[in-house]
């Protein structure tokens, strides 16, 4: 399998080399050069596979041009051996049709483990056989930090910087960034938003000179490897309630569009799915594209869902690439645009072939809150923020459609205390493992939302030199 860039003028990687790479170097995104597709009797030979067995076959089409089968099936084993829960991602019966996906037992209790713990794995698998080292710098909005930092933590050939807006995390989410006591792990606190942090990151892989001496790459979801290992849980889901003999949806709540987009893959590789419901918050971007088309900046304001608090969703230029039937410098023209003036144009036509598989619903703090007290009432589940968004999207627009729907909890609720207690009046309790957090000690540095003094410091803490 070869990988190409959404702008069309980087070169195509194999999966090694894109695993190390993340953005492309001509600012676009890396997608497969094609689908690998599944039949129907290849759907139906994968019923009743453990996760981890599911996601060796899913994931070789894609990775075994460079790592072979064995070692991939021994990566991915002990990847999901370390969840808490032996189904790894256990689904729940909330409705007649509807389900909750639980994707909160990896080590920091949100479902970017699925993909980080994989990622951190292929990370060394990949570096040792190079002989090479890298340096993570990536952009949070909570989740991704702690994630990427756990997967990375005292591996040796990995260092991790990760950049947050200061203020802007929950207490128990920056806990888990500035707590960990890992010599290669660094959790810089950035004065300024979401979208800053991203920005910033951006700016830093641009900059070829400082990108090179550093050996940048990328954990967030920009990276390939994610996107491919957020495949699986979809699946699984979907083989579980029928698939491929029934169609199965997901609402999905949605801020960098990482997630939504895997789901997007599964179907482009032959999996049965006809609606994917995108769930946002008051940041509602997404909403107002997939309902009427505007796809127009406004600032960030802060939310109860912290984790979806994001205007430009990296991502969205992978479904664009597809839209624009991946015609690399049209994509690159059109993302130009957008961010001189933004504004993103896209024909009617085509805004109507992605409306016929995303649908996208907006809720307020409000919404969220009562749709946590509705869920706990009826069912008994606590649900975190950014899972009520999920659930309430499902439920606003599911209808009567008698295809299952699969809500995705990307969060455990103890992540959100705060939001917990305002909604129910309590807060869940942290998983056992986590009991240490709340009082360990903390580490971190606050810099300004400037790139030139996040490289400065990086390049100091790698001992580089100075880069003007
Ligand atoms: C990251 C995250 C999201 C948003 O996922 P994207 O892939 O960025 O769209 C939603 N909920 C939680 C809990 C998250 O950690």
């Amino acid at each position: 399998m070869r990988y190409v860039s959404t702008r069309g003028s980087a070169p195509d990687l194999a999966f090694d080399d894109l695993l190390l790479t993340g953005l492309a170097r001509d600012g676009g995104l890396y997608v497969p050069a094609e689908w690998p597709s599944f039949t129907l009797a290849d759907w139906r030979a994968l019923r009743g596979l453990s996760y981890a067995d599911l996601a060796t076959r899913l994931l070789a089409p894609y990775v075994c041009s460079t790592i072979s089968e064995e070692d991939l099936a021994d990566i991915v084993a002990k990847t999901y051996a370390g969840f808490r829960h032996p189904a790894v991602a256990p689904l729940k019966q909330l409705d007649t049709n509807s389900y909750l996906m639980e994707l909160f037992h990896g080590p920091t209790i949100a479902f970017k483990d699925y993909a980080l713990q994989l990622l951190g794995r292929l990370f060394d698998h990949v570096l040792a056989k190079q002989g090479k080292r890298v340096t993570i710098l990536g952009a949070t909005s909570g989740d991704t930090g702690s994630a990427a930092i756990e997967a990375c933590r005292d591996r040796d050939a990995v260092d991790v910087f990760i950049l947050y807006p200061h203020g802007r995390v929950s207490d128990v989410q920056r806990r888990q960034m500035t707590t960990v006591p890992a010599k290669n792990v660094r959790a810089i606190a950035v004065e300024g938003t979401f979208d800053d942090c991203q920005d910033i990151v951006k700016e830093l892989f641009a900059d070829l000179a400082f990108r090179d001496a550093a050996h940048l790459s990328a954990a967030n979801s920009i990276n390939w490897a994610r996107i491919v290992a957020q495949i699986v849980y979809y699946v699984y889901a979907a083989l579980q309630l029928g698939a491929p003999d029934r169609h199965v949806n997901f609402a999905v709540p949605t801020g960098n569009f990482g997630n939504v987009f895997a789901a997007y893959c599964a179907k482009r590789m032959g999996l049965p799915i006809d609606r994917l419901v995108i769930g946002t918050n008051r940041n509602d971007i997404l909403t107002r594209f997939f309902t009427t088309g505007d796809m127009s900046i406004a600032g960030v304001e802060p939310s109860l869902s912290p984790s979806m608090d994001i205007q430009v969703s990296s991502n969205f230029e992978r479904l664009l690439f597809d839209l624009l039937e991946r015609d690399g410098p049209e994509v690159a023209r059109r993302i130009a645009e957008f961010r001189a003036t933004g504004k993103l144009h896209l024909e009617a036509d085509r805004l109507k072939r992605a409306q016929r598989l995303f649908s996208a619903t907006q809720l307020s703090d409000e919404d969220t809150l009562t749709t946590m007290r509705r869920v706990y009432e009826q069912t008994g589940e606590i649900l975190d923020p950014h899972s009520a968004i999920a659930v309430g999207s499902l439920q606003r627009l599911q209808g009567n459609d008698r295809d299952p729907m699969v809500a995705l909890a990307c969060a455990h609720p103890a992540k959100f205390p705060a939001a917990v207690r305002q909604a129910l009046g309590f807060e869940a309790p942290l998983p056992p493992h986590l009991g240490h957090l709340m009082n360990a000690k903390e580490r971190f540095t606050v810099l300004p939302a400037k790139a030139a003094a996040i490289r400065d410091y990086v390049s100091a803490e790698l001992r580089l030199g100075a880069f003007a």
